[in-house]
C-alpha cells in the first residue's frame, strides 16, 4: 500500500514519524513538503530579536525520517476520487527560502529541466522535484550520515502521485481578509525570511522612531509585538518607538479565556505596547492605516490577522469531522482543515492540535494498512477528541500560560514555554536542535 504525507509541518511530520513505527516493511510511506526541512513555527518570532534561533528551528527531514522518501516537491492539488496528487517542482520564491530555512540540507541549482534526483541516506530518501544537480543533505558538521547519490537510472519524475492512503497536512497561509491594501503594504509572518524582514524593518525604523502596528491580536501577533518592545529596549529605543497592537474582535488573545487574556494585555502594557481592541483595520496605504475611521500614520505595519487554507485546497479549510477523513482513504489534518471532534467543538488552529490531529490520525491509517482491501469492509476509524493541556505565550522575555484553570506569569510560566518548545523538539527526535533551542531561550531571558 502507498501511503503518502502532504506537508512536514507539526502535523505532517508527527504522523509520518508515527507511521514508520506502526507500518510493516511492505508499505510505501512518501512525505512531500516543499522544503528539505521542518520548520518549528510556533518560535519563529523568536528569530525576529535573535536571528540565530534559526539553527534551533529548522530541522533537515533527513535527520528525523528513517524509512519514509522524502519529496520535496509543491503540492499543487489533491484528488480525493482519483487518489492522485499533482505535484510541481516548488517555485523559486520557495527555493530561496530554503536556502535560509534549510541552510543544513544545502541543494543543488535549479536548472529547471524537470528531472528529480534522489539521494539516500541511512533509511530516508529525499528525491527533489525539478533538479537535475545533485542533492547534498549532509548537516553542517559534515559528519557524513547522509550519503547522497546522482539521479538513478529509472527514477520516477511523475507529476501525478497515485496514493492508497493520503494525509493532507499544509497547514494554512496568511488571510489579509481583503482588507484594501493589506496584501500590499503589510508584512506577514510565517517563514524565516518573513521574520528576517519584519527585523530590517524595525531596525530601520528604531533610529527615527516611529510608529509600529501590528494587526491581530492571536498567537502570533502577541508573541511579535512582545518581540519587538524587547528589541526596541535592547536597542536604547523603546522610549520614540510606539507599538501598537490592534484586534478586530473585543479582546485580545479572543480565543481563550479572559483570564488569560487579561494576564497577556498586562504583560503587554507593562513593556509600552499598546493595545486597541474593537478595531478592526479598515484599509492600509503605503503611509498608514484606517481604523474605525481614524487614520493613524504607520512606520512598519505587520499583518497577523487570521489564516485560510492552502493554494492546493483553493484556499479552503474543509470542515472535517472526528476521524479527520475528507473522503475514503484521505484525511486532513492540522491548520489546513477546521476539525470538529468527537464532541461537536470546533478544534483551534495550533501547533498543539496538529501534533494531537496527527496521533490519531496516524492509528486510522495504521489500522487501514493492517487490514488491506477486504471486499468493502471498511475498518474502524480512530476518533479525536482534542484535549489540551493548556496555552502558553511569549511575551518578549515573560511569559503567560494557561494550565487548566490557573493563569501562570513570571518564571514559572518562562520555564513552561522553554520546556514545551524543547520538548517538541525532542519528541520529532531532533535532540540537537532541542539542545539548541533551550540554550537561545534562556539567553532570551537570562533572569
Ligand atoms: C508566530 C507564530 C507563533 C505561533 N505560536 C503558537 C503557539 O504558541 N502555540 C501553538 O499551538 N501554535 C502556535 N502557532 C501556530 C502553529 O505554528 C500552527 O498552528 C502550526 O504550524 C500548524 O501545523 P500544521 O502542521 O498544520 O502546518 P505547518 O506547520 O504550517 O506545516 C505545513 C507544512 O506543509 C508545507 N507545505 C505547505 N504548502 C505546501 C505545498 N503546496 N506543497 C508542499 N508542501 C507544502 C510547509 O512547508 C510545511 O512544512 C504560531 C504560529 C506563528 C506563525
Amino acid at each position: 500500500m502507498r501511503i503518502v504525507v502532504l506537508g512536514a509541518g507539526y502535523a505532517g511530520l508527527t504522523l509520518a514519524r508515527r507511521l514508520e513505527d506502526a507500518l510493516g516493511p511492505d508499505h510505501e510511506l512518501i512525505v512531500v513538503n516543499d522544503s528539505p526541512s521542518h520548520l518549528v513555527q510556533h518560535e519563529i518570532h523568536r528569530a525576529i530579536r535573535r536571528p540565530a534561533i534559526a539553527e534551533g528551528i529548522v530541522v533537515p527531514l533527513t535527520e528525523v525520517l528513517d524509512r519514509a522518501t522524502v519529496r520535496v516537491a509543491q503540492v499543487e492539488g489533491v484528488d480525493p476520487d482519483a487518489k492522485t496528487v499533482s505535484l510541481a517542482a516548488p517555485p523559486s520564491a520557495e527555493r530561496a527560502a530554503r536556502a535560509y530555512d534549510g541552510k543544513r540540507a544545502n541543494m543543488g541549482d535549479d536548472d529547471g529541466d524537470g528531472d528529480s534526483e534522489r539521494a539516500e541516506s541511512e533509511g530516508t530518501a529525499i528525491e527533489i522535484e525539478g533538479e537535475s544537480e545533485r542533492a547534498d543533505s549532509a548537516d553542517d558538521a559534515g559528519n557524513g550520515r547522509e550519503e547522497c547519490g546522482g539521479a538513478e537510472e529509472g527514477d520516477e519524475t511523475e507529476s501525478v502521485l497515485a496514493y492508497d492512503v493520503c494525509a493532507v497536512c499544509l497547514g494554512a497561509e496568511t488571510d489579509f481578509q481583503d482588507v484594501p491594501g493589506v496584501a500590499e503594504h503589510a508584512t506577514p509572518l510565517k517563514r524565516l525570511r518573513d521574520a528576517e524582514r519584519i527585523r530590517e524593518d524595525f531596525l530601520s525604523v528604531l533610529p527615527e522612531g516611529g510608529r509600529v502596528v501590528i494587526c491581530g491580536a492571536g498567537l502570533s501577533g502577541i508573541q511579535v509585538a512582545g518581540e519587538l518592545a524587547a528589541l526596541a529596549r535592547e536597542e536604547g529605543a523603546s522610549e520614540d518607538c510606539k507599538i501598537l497592537l490592534t484586534e478586530a474582535l473585543e479582546e485580545v488573545a479572543p480565543a481563550f479565556s479572559t483570564e488569560f487574556s487579561r494576564a497577556v494585555c498586562e504583560e503587554l502594557e507593562d513593556r509600552s505596547v499598546e493595545i486597541r481592541t474593537n478595531a478592526p483595520v479598515e484599509r492600509a496605504t503605503e503611509d498608514g492605516i484606517v481604523v474605525d475611521d481614524e487614520e493613524l500614520a504607520t512606520d512598519q505595519l505587520l499583518w497577523t490577522g487570521g489564516i485560510r487554507g492552502p493554494r492546493a485546497l483553493e484556499n479552503e479549510r474543509p470542515v472535517v469531522r472526528s476521524t479527520l477523513e475528507l473522503g475514503e482513504g484521505t484525511f486532513l489534518v492540522g491548520d489546513a482543515a477546521r476539525v470538529v471532534d468527537t464532541n461537536g467543538a470546533a478544534v483551534p488552529a495550533s501547533a498543539q492540535s496538529a501534533v494531537r490531529e496527527a496521533g490519531a490520525v496516524a492509528k486510522s491509517i495504521a489500522t487501514i494498512a493492517d487490514h488491506g482491501d477486504q471486499g468493502g469492509f471498511r475498518p474502524r476509524l480512530e476518533p479525536f477528541t482534542f484535549d489540551s493541556p493548556g496555552w502558553l505565550v511569549s511575551v518578549g522575555d515573560g511569559a503567560v500560560a494557561q494550565v487548566g484553570p490557573t493563569v501562570l506569569r513570571g518564571k514559572a510560566a518562562k520555564a513552561l514555554k522553554t520546556s514545551v518548545g524543547a520538548g517538541y523538539l525532542t519528541s520529532v527526535g531532533a535532540i540537537g536542535n532541542a539542545v539548541d533551542l533551550a540554550r537561545e531561550e534562556l539567553a532570551l531571558s537570562p533572569d
